[in-house]
């Protein structure tokens, strides 16, 4: 019986980079796998890319509206496990349908992602909200803070400084510097209050 994992973890704590890893063993062992993530306006289009190197291009990405159980369904109902990456910009729904890949299709579908949004609060975001209630195993990836506790928040810095509030997804003008960081809450406070 297939399951829906979700493996959440803070800004940089090598999500992708395990996500190319199962990929590979998958590869290795003569199975295949359907590539995935939901489209953003960010840099990277098609591709998945990690800080350390190692890159590969998706099967598809998806727009908020496109029902991928139907896509998966209709393209790649032979694959042997499915990795999303990106997967807390999912909608509640997209959720629901990878469930029923799983359920339906009997393949496995194991999603990446970041638990919270750089906010720390509302809900964080909804693929990843509605992964945490939905899905059949949950498995933190640990990273670590620069002061060497475990890091749990991502945290937007303009300029060099921390920020709390602003929209989901900023896209780069070129004109400011846009740094994502893992902190843990020791440090997220300590820099809060001299921001
Ligand atoms: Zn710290």
């Amino acid at each position: 019986m297939a399951q829906l994992y979700f493996r959440y973890g803070a800004m940089g704590c090598g999500k992708t980079m395990q996500l190319l890893q199962v990929a590979f063993n998958y590869n290795e062992r003569g199975q295949t796998v359907c590539v995935i993530k939901p489209r953003t306006d960010t840099k990277n289009g098609d591709k998945l890319l990690t800080r350390i190197g190692p890159e590969r291009e998706t099967d598809f990405t998806f727009t908020r509206r496109e029902n991928i159980y139907n896509r998966i369904a209709k393209d790649y109902r032979d694959v042997d496990c499915i990795l999303v990456d990106e997967a807390q910009f999912l909608t509640a729904k997209q959720v629901d349908q990878l469930m029923e890949v799983t359920v339906k299709l009997d393949i496995p579908v194991i999603c990446y992602g970041l638990r919270l949004n750089f906010r720390r609060k509302d809900g964080g975001f909804e693929g990843a909200t509605r992964l945490l209630q939905l899905a059949h195993k949950i498995e933190e990836i640990k990273t670590i803070c620069d002061c060497g506790r475990k890091a749990t928040l991502n945290c937007r810095f303009l300029n060099g400084k921390l920020v709390t509030d602003g929209p989901d997804i900023l896209i780069d003008d070129g004109k400011s510097d846009i740094k994502y960081r893992a902190l843990c809450n020791h440090c997220y406070y300590k820099l809060k209050e001299n921001s």
